[in-house]
């Protein structure tokens, strides 16, 4: 719209620029009458006058005018070049919106005027990289950080793939270098878990075993699923020049489901007997979705890819020049990724019983669960991942568990979880930690209940800061209600 607007608006400009480089304004000027003369050569003599002595105009034409041949001269115009033939039009343009007029409108109008062709048929419109409050960089302010600096310190990918991932569609990016933590420490975790696979894939040959010759586990059968899918999106996200999408979603797969539970899964197998056929199964799963991924973040992340994928078995010449996947119908499965969500629903809440009644990370615990139907069906089948992850070493599924005299409990999913704490927990230590926690809530939430029944401060302070008060005062009442039920499962009676 602001392209067409502009063209419609269109206006004669100065095009002679006062500088020493670019491209000299063909008029010559006769020295003896002062004729002018515009030729694309020099003219031999004058037109008027029989004088042959003429000098060149000093000016140069706008920069810009040399620009609007980049499509066409860079490969060999006015030669009919094959480099010509085979690369023109192109496809895309990749340019900030700042110089929409000035750069691509002219490349348009010259491709037009001397090729006779559009010169690409997209144009992608990225941000401007600004400061933290939203100035443009320039030397003038000192707002602008050395790249050189950023890459010693946070490394050349962790750049790239931050700066890809916080950059949306179109819009600006407010920089600061705090913010490549995100991609420096993505960049650490993708190099750890790389290596606890490829620890565990020697001698693992690729090319001769077939999917369908393995029995593959819930995990396994959910993370294809999962890839099939995140394939499925990247493609599109990229052929849709939506790069920050496709950032995040790899982000999320590799973070959140592959560290997160496919690689802390895999080390039952791992760990377990290496003559075993799950062992099998679980090498040519870590492989598939470890090669993929790489192959999926290496336009983002090109040196930590390509590093990593070299060492993986059946890899040869440069991941740059692999097969980029394609995602299978086949192997996507809503079933594995329902049953996940059961197995996971049920590891998180134990975590965070753990977490909240400060169970050691290295003690083990006993769990019992009551619950019934599929999640019965899915839990039992998973019962070892599900003590695995939750450093468990006892437990009960059943639809008759009863709930044990001091016990912590959790309900989700429709299932009832509970922990028993005698001889996990030094039980009195815990009932002075959370009975402290608990007056510190409480004093809080006074104080915020007076500030929020006062008047003034109500009708007074800005909107925004009341309904921060208002949150606080929202999270406030559930940490105390949750210490209070924390309390009861200790035998302490609660605040209520
Ligand atoms: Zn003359």
């Amino acid at each position: 719209k602001v392209y067409l607007h502009w063209l419609e608006g269109i206006r004669d400009w100065c095009i002679s620029r006062q500088l020493w480089w670019g491209h000299r304004i063909p008029i010559w000027y006769c020295n003896e009458c002062g004729e002018v003369h515009a030729s694309a050569t020099r003219p031999e003599r004058c037109s008027k006058c029989p004088s042959r002595s003429l000098h060149q105009d000093s000016d140069v034409l706008d920069t810009w005018f040399s620009s609007w041949l980049w499509p066409f001269s860079t490969l060999g115009w006015p030669e009919e070049t094959e480099d010509l033939r085979y690369f023109y039009p192109t496809s895309l343009l990749i340019s900030a919106h700042d110089i929409i007029f000035f750069w691509i409108a002219r490349m348009v109008m010259a491709g037009f005027e001397f090729t006779g062709k559009v010169p690409f048929s997209h144009v992608h419109i990225h941000g401007i990289v600004r400061d933290e409050i939203g100035r443009r960089m320039s030397k003038s302010l000192g707002n602008s950080p050395d790249p050189i600096d950023i890459i010693n310190e946070y490394g050349t990918d962790a750049l790239r793939f931050t700066m890809t991932l916080l950059t949306p569609t179109g819009q600006d990016i407010l920089f600061s270098s705090k913010k490549l933590d995100t991609g420096k420490h993505f960049a650490n975790k993708l190099w750890n878990a790389s290596r606890l696979a490829i620890a565990n894939l020697e001698g693992f040959d690729p090319s001769k075993i077939a999917l369908k010759s393995l029995t593959l586990s819930l995990e396994d059968r959910w993370i294809l699923s999962r890839l099939s899918k995140l394939t499925k999106e990247t493609r599109r996200n990229l052929a849709t020049y939506r790069f920050n999408v496709a950032a995040r979603g790899l982000y999320e797969f590799a973070w959140g489901e592959l560290c997160d539970w496919y690689m802390e899964l895999v080390k039952i197998r791992f760990y377990g007997d290496k003559k075993a056929p799950e062992y099998v199964s679980a090498q040519y799963v870590t492989h598939k979705v470890l090669d993929s991924l790489l192959k999926l973040l290496h336009p983002f992340m090109p040196f930590i890819t390509e590093e990593i994928w070299q060492k993986l078995p059946g890899s040869r010449e440069s991941i740059v020049r692999a097969k980029w996947p394609r995602s299978s119908k086949a192997l996507v499965d809503e079933q594995a990724e329902e049953q996940m969500a059961v197995l996971q629903h049920a590891v998180s809440a134990i975590r965070n019983i753990r977490s909240e009644m400060n169970v050691a990370p290295s003690r083990k615990a006993s769990v019992l669960i009551k619950t019934d139907g599929r999640s019965l069906e899915i839990l039992k089948q998973n019962e070892e991942s599900l003590k695995f992850l939750c450093r468990v070493d006892h437990d009960e599924i059943s639809p008759s568990v009863e709930k044990p005299e001091l016990a912590a409990s959790s309900v989700c999913d429709g299932m009832e979880i509970y922990m028993p704490l005698e001889g996990l927990i030094d039980v009195e230590v815990e009932k002075r930690r959370l009975n402290k926690e608990l007056e510190k809530a409480k004093d809080d939430l006074q104080m915020t209940l007076k500030k929020l029944t006062n008047r003034d401060f109500v009708t007074k302070a800005k909107p925004e800061v009341v309904e921060r008060e208002r949150q606080k005062l929202k999270t406030l009442e559930e940490v105390t209600d949750k210490l209070d039920r924390n309390l009861a499962a200790l035998g302490a009676s609660g605040s209520k």
